[in-house]
């Protein structure tokens, strides 16, 4: 698409988009919907059901972006539209106490062996930055780990990046984050536990908590190596640090329980969001009752937010997981997803296009290499400029993915049997075209 292209079929959105640009930075509120990762214009949608977005030109995609993540019931879904009106008919917002904050609260602690409470707040970002300050307040201590391409929101001491050498101290890795708060954190490769090691090693005694995506999803889907959770856990143990799952993607996505189940490991603290939210703002951090009760008004940590817990959002996410709670709901995800892996590695081969494609459940991704993917390093080492081109040609067959190499599909309970048959067929031609 170029500016120019006004007889395109994405006529409407290049306009739009030209328009936003006036009055919003970029023309988008967050920077990776403007589809600079594949150098392009972005959509602009208008509407969405089940499995499917139209943008504003009338075109139909089969969506694997699912809005980042929360759409696992597919968009409008009627029984969360539904929930939505109704709690909106009631007022929507209160800055009070409702009853359905504690059936929400209680059915993530129903689900999570390793969340006694649970605080809601309204975005992913707010969860895993409460949960720094919880993981400081409850050790006394002030440093944090990261890994590198695990992201966990836009709080400064996240967009932090490596420093120069081993487990040292991360520098800023944004513009307006002043680098004594980025060297807080230490920033280490991912599914590397001699890199965790080394790092609690140099700073002894004052790592307050570790920070891990249990399977990250956000430099594409990485799963964690076999045992790496398991030796962050006993590393955590040994050396007084918590563990903090951020569950944001993986919770209620791969299992009712998240990763920490799928797994058999037990997290200190999670940050849960963009599934509980039931496509409306709302996330939640949940721990055990010692840690929990650290927050204000019981703990001395304080914490708060005007639209936590809001009716609207709270009514969406209780639709939302009582579906998901329905029986067989991971196995239907689990079997569309492995077809939809499955047929996408058959059309890479028989094109002789090397794929290597990573999945846990309904996360999965399509790297543009022939090695093992484990690792950011190794997604750097991914060819981005067939990734490019890939996207392109699955969006002129009518499949929207994420417009980024660095980004995991998601496929939701809405995606038929016919949608799976369509995407790959598309990507038969794709990956067909791409060799040419
Ligand atoms: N943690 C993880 C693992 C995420 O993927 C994201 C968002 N993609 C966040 C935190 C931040 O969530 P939000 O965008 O709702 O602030």
């Amino acid at each position: 698409m170029t500016a120019d292209s006004s007889h395109s079929k994405y006529s409407q959105s290049i306009q739009a988009f030209a328009e936003a640009g006036r009055f919003i930075p970029g023309g988008v509120d967050s920077p990776v919907r403007a589809f600079g990762g594949v150098d392009n214009d972005p959509l602009f949608i208008k509407s969405a059901s089940g499995s499917k977005i139209t943008d504003i030109d009338g075109n139909e995609y089969i969506d694997y972006v699912c809005s980042w993540g929360p759409m696992i019931l597919g968009h409008a879904h009627p029984a969360v539209i539904d929930a939505v009106h109704k709690a909106a008919d009631n007022g929507t917002s209160f800055g009070a106490p409702t009853l359905a904050e504690t059936t929400l609260a209680r059915k993530i602690a129903s689900h999570f062996d390793s969340i006694d409470k649970v605080r809601l707040v309204s975005s992913g970002t707010e969860a895993v930055m409460t949960a720094i300050r919880l993981a400081r307040a409850f050790t006394k201590r002030d440093l944090i780990v990261k890994m590198v391409g695990c992201y966990h929101g836009h709080s400064d001491c996240l967009l932090a990046a490596a420093g120069s050498g081993l487990a040292e101290n991360a520098i800023a890795s944004c513009a307006g984050v002043p680098d004594q708060i980025a060297g807080l954190t230490i920033v280490i490769p991912y599914n590397d536990i001699d890199a965790a090691k080394a790092a609690l090693q140099k700073h002894k005694g004052r790592i307050a908590a570790i920070f891990v995506e249990p399977i990250a999803a956000n430099m594409g889907a990485i799963p964690p190596l076999p045992g790496y959770l398991q030796a962050l856990r006993r590393l955590c143990d040994e050396e007084g640090s918590l563990l903090v799952f951020d569950e944001v993607i993986s919770g209620f996505r791969v299992a009712l329980g998240g990763a920490q189940q799928l797994y058999g490991i037990k997290p200190d603290i999670t940050t849960l969001g963009k599934i509980i939210g039931g496509g409306l703002p709302a996330a939640a951090l949940g721990a055990r009752s010692e840690i929990m009760d650290m927050l204000a008004p019981v703990g001395p940590a304080y914490q708060a937010g005007t639209l936590s817990g809001n009716p609207l959002a709270t009514a969406a996410a209780i639709a939302t997981l009582e579906i998901l709670e329905q029986q067989d709901t991971y196995k239907k995800l689990e079997s569309s997803s492995a077809t939809l892996a499955r047929g996408l590695a058959d059309a890479a081969k028989e094109a002789g296009v090397p794929v290597t494609i990573n999945r846990v459940g309904s996360i999965l991704s399509c790297f543009f290499t022939d090695k093992p993917v484990q690792t950011f390093d190794d997604v750097q080492a991914t060819d981005i400029a067939r990734f490019k081109k890939y996207f392109s040609l699955m969006l002129e067959h009518g499949i929207y993915l994420a417009p980024s190499a660095y980004e995991a599909m998601f496929v939701s309970l809405a995606h038929t049997d016919s949608d799976i048959e369509k995407t790959i067929e598309a990507a038969q031609l794709g990956f067909r075209t791409l060799i040419k």
